[in-house]
C-alpha cells in the first residue's frame, strides 16, 4: 500500500473524477521541513509553535529566525503559523497554569490574551517574519469573536510600534481555528476573519465529550460520527457561500479512512502530518464524487 502511495507523492492531489484537493503539511520544529520536498505539497497548513515554548520562553529573535526559516523554505507557497496553543494537552512550564480541567480552561488564545507580554513577543516575531514569504497566522481555541478582535488589535498595535521604529514588517492575513463547537455552530459571528481551519482533534473531543488523550474513550473520538461530520459540512458550506477558505488540519485529514467523508463534506484543503502525505494523496485519488 505504501509503495502504491509513493507514486502519488509527485503529483498534485485529485479525486477519481479530477476534483483538485490541496494537501499541505503540519510541522512543529522548523527543522521538520528538511525532510520534506516542497514540490510534493501545497505548503504548510499548520505550524504548531508550542515546541518553541518548551523549556524557556523564546525571545523575539529566536522566534523570528524559526518562522523565517520555514517561510523561506516554502517560497511562494502558503505557510500558516499558529500562535502558541499552550495548555490542555500541551503544558508549558512558566506559562500555563495548574487547573482541574485543563481542556476547558485557560489554553490557546485565552492564555495568550491573559499574558499579553508573552503574546506580544510572538506577534512581533510573526510581523517581521511575514516579510520573507507567504505567511498566514491563525489563532487556536477561539470561542467568541471578542477573542479574535482582541488578538487582531494586538497585531495592529505591534505593527504600529515596529513601523514607528523603522523595523520592516507586514500584516499577514489573520484566521482562526474551528475547534470549539461555538465557532462551527455559528460561524457567521466571525465576520472579517480571513480564513478558517478546522482542528478536528479538539472539535471531535468537544462535540463527543471524550478527551483526546484518554484511551478508554478513544472509540468516541472519530470525525466520522454524524454530529461531527455535519458540523464540518456546515462550516465548509459556509465558507463556500461567503468565499472564505475553510481547511482542515486535524489528524483526520491524513487518515485514509476519514478522507472520503471529509471530501464528501465539502473540504478541498487538508493539512496532514508529513508521514501521511503520500497515503493521503493516494486516498484522495480513490474518492469518487
Ligand atoms: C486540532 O485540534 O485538531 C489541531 C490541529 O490542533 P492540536 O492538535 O495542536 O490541538
Ligand atoms: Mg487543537
Amino acid at each position: 500500500r505504501r509503495d502504491r502511495a509513493e507514486t502519488f507523492l509527485a503529483r498534485p492531489a485529485a479525486t477519481k473524477a479530477g476534483t483538485a484537493v490541496r494537501v499541505l503539511v503540519n510541522i512543529a520544529d522548523p527543522s521538520d521541513v528538511e525532510a520534506i520536498d516542497i514540490s510534493t505539497c501545497d505548503g504548510i497548513g499548520l505550524m504548531r509553535t508550542e515546541f518553541l515554548f518548551g523549556k524557556t520562553l523564546p525571545d523575539e529573535e529566536t522566534q523570528y529566525r524559526a518562522y523565517r526559516k520555514v517561510l523561506e523554505w516554502a517560497g511562494e507557497k502558503p505557510v500558516t503559523i499558529r500562535t502558541v496553543d499552550a495548555g490542555g494537552d500541551k503544558p508549558v512550564p512558566g506559562f500555563t497554569v495548574e487547573e482541574g480541567n485543563p481542556f476547558l480552561g485557560l489554553r490557546g488564545i485565552r492564555l495568550s490574551l491573559a499574558r499579553p507580554e508573552i503574546f506580544r513577543v510572538q506577534i512581533r516575531a510573526l510581523l517581521r517574519a511575514a516579510m520573507h514569504g507567504n505567511l498566514k497566522v491563525m489563532f487556536p481555541m477561539i470561542a467568541v469573536m471578542d477573542e479574535y478582535q482582541r488578538a487582531a488589535a494586538l497585531f495592529a498595535e505591534e505593527q504600529s510600534g515596529l513601523s514607528a521604529r523603522g523595523v520592516a514588517q507586514k500584516m499577514p492575513p489573520l484566521g482562526i481555528m474551528v475547534e470549539v463547537p461555538s465557532v462551527a455552530i455559528a460561524p457567521e459571528a466571525f465576520s472579517g476573519v480571513a480564513f478558517f481551519s478546522i482542528g478536528s482533534n479538539d472539535l471531535t473531543q468537544y462535540v463527543m465529550a471524550a478527551a483526546r488523550d484518554n484511551a478508554s474513550v478513544a472509540h468516541l473520538n472519530s470525525v466520522r460520527y454524524p454530529a461531527v461530520l455535519r458540523l464540518i459540512a456546515s462550516i465548509a458550506a459556509f465558507g463556500q457561500e461567503r468565499k472564505i477558505q475553510v481547511s482542515l488540519c486535524g489528524d483526520a485529514g491524513g487518515d485514509p479512512a476519514a478522507i472520503p467523508a471529509l471530501i464528501e463534506a465539502g473540504l478541498r484543503d487538508l493539512s496532514v502530518v508529513p508521514a501521511q502525505l503520500a497515503m493521503a494523496k493516494a486516498a484522495i485519488a480513490d474518492v469518487s464524487i
